[in-house]
């Protein structure tokens, strides 16, 4: 069985080229394959957030949002950056509930602190104390296609990787990557 493909003879008239397209030395038909490659968006999924939990003892009780007494705070979710912004800060305490009268409960009760710019100023200080000590160190971002990755499929024959290197460095400048 032969596979032919579209392509021109050396003097640049319309042939038919033996094997698939993607496999093919030629320099039109990388151009194609590279033109085909690039049309297809690649999915991306960069980290937008992160979130630490911790079990938290022995820290200030904080009072019930909701009614009379406070949280005995027992857990705490920090959850760093959102879909809009990598500032946003949130905290969720949970806990049980003591009454005012100071009687421990086992009713389970918690509390939302919420920073969208993450100005917790407002926040209890020794919350706004774990989610500073807890902050993600992120690398700085990167977007992944300013990597040039020259994939060379006849690695034995040199005239073949040259005119493949020579078609990743044309294909980079293309996509905007400058000097290479
Ligand atoms: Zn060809």
């Amino acid at each position: 069985m032969t596979d032919t493909h579209e392509g021109n003879d050396q003097a640049g008239a319309p042939t038919l080229h033996r094997g698939q397209l993607a496999d093919c030395p030629a320099p039109e038909c990388q151009d194609r394959v590279a033109e085909q490659q690039n049309d297809t968006p690649e999915p991306t999924a960069t980290v937008a957030g992160q979130s630490i939990a911790l079990h938290l003892t022995n820290y200030p009780d904080i009072p019930n949002r909701w009614g009379p007494g406070h949280i005995r705070a027992t857990g705490l979710r920090l959850d760093y950056g959102s879909l809009q912004t990598p500032d946003t800060r949130r905290a969720t305490v949970t806990g049980l509930w003591i009454r005012e009268d100071g009687e421990v409960t086992d009713e389970p009760l918690d509390r939302d602190y919420y920073a969208p710019t993450g100005d917790t100023s407002g926040w209890p200080d020794w919350i706004a104390d774990l989610a500073r000590k807890h902050t993600p160190n992120t690398a700085p971002f990167t977007p992944a296609d300013t990597t040039t990755v020259v994939t060379v499929t006849s690695p034995t024959d040199p005239k073949a990787v040259g005119q493949q290197v020579v078609q990743a460095l044309r294909r980079a400048r293309r996509n905007g990557l400058g000097d290479l």
